[in-house]
């Protein structure tokens, strides 16, 4: 078998550090530290078990680090395995990131709570957007469609330097659904995605269903 790292190379595009962390971290809760080890060894960032990320905002975690940690974890659990996983690390990922950084709402986390529901959803995903914007190589905008937001991700993280059938970028997609969740103060959305990279789009887009599912 070919050394899985030859598949992503190093992209040019950079998270803060940060955000590199909090994406480990989430692996991990989801497949273990004995698993992200693995993962790490298997996609040659074996050199992140000793030294991780700093806890600074430079960019200076590699963007492929995180499509080749995925493309590892579909190799080793199997597309259906690997995109379950990858859900619950993006889930993970969301409160990790808020604490991290600041959800840049425009209210202070009481105030937005406080909001009704429809509008902690139109400010809250645009600010989620603009949180990913700030502190990473990615450019995420969000669209509002009426029954929906149309979420699109620039050079996104997931599927850097992959190559797919169909979309791959289910850590977002975990995410986004955690993002609407705790807007939507736990009730569940629908997050379709639409367009992917890896599957030869410009860019990934992911569609957020406004209405709770019943
Ligand atoms: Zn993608």
């Amino acid at each position: 078998m070919a050394p899985v790292s030859t598949v992503v190379p190093p992209s040019g595009y950079f998270l803060a550090n940060r955000f590199g962390r909090v994406f480990l971290a989430s692996l991990e809760e989801t497949v273990g530290r004995n698993g992200l080890n693995a993962l790490l060894n298997l996609s040659g960032r074996e050199s992140l078990i000793t030294a991780p990320p700093p806890d600074d905002v430079q960019l200076t975690f590699d963007t492929a680090t995180v499509s080749a940690l995925l493309a590892v974890l579909e190799l080793v659990y199997g597309p259906r395995g690997a995109r379950g996983l990858a859900m619950r690390a993006g889930r993970a990922m969301f409160d990790r990131l808020v604490d991290g950084f600041e959800l840049p709402t425009g209210f202070n986390p009481l105030a937005f709570r406080l909001l009704p529901q429809p509008t902690r959803l139109k400010i809250g995903v645009p600010a989620l957007a603009r949180l990913v914007t700030q502190h990473s190589d990615m450019a995420g905008r969000v669209a509002d469609r009426g029954t929906y937001f149309e979420y699109t991700t620039e050079r996104c993280a997931d599927c850097w330097g992959r190559a797919s059938k169909g979309p791959v970028c289910n850590l977002t997609v975990g995410l986004l659904l955690e993002a609407m969740s705790s807007f939507g103060r736990g009730q569940e959305f629908r997050v379709t995605q639409r367009e992917c990279r890896a599957a030869g789009a410009a860019v990934c887009v992911f569609q957020l269903d406004k209405e709770p599912i019943a």
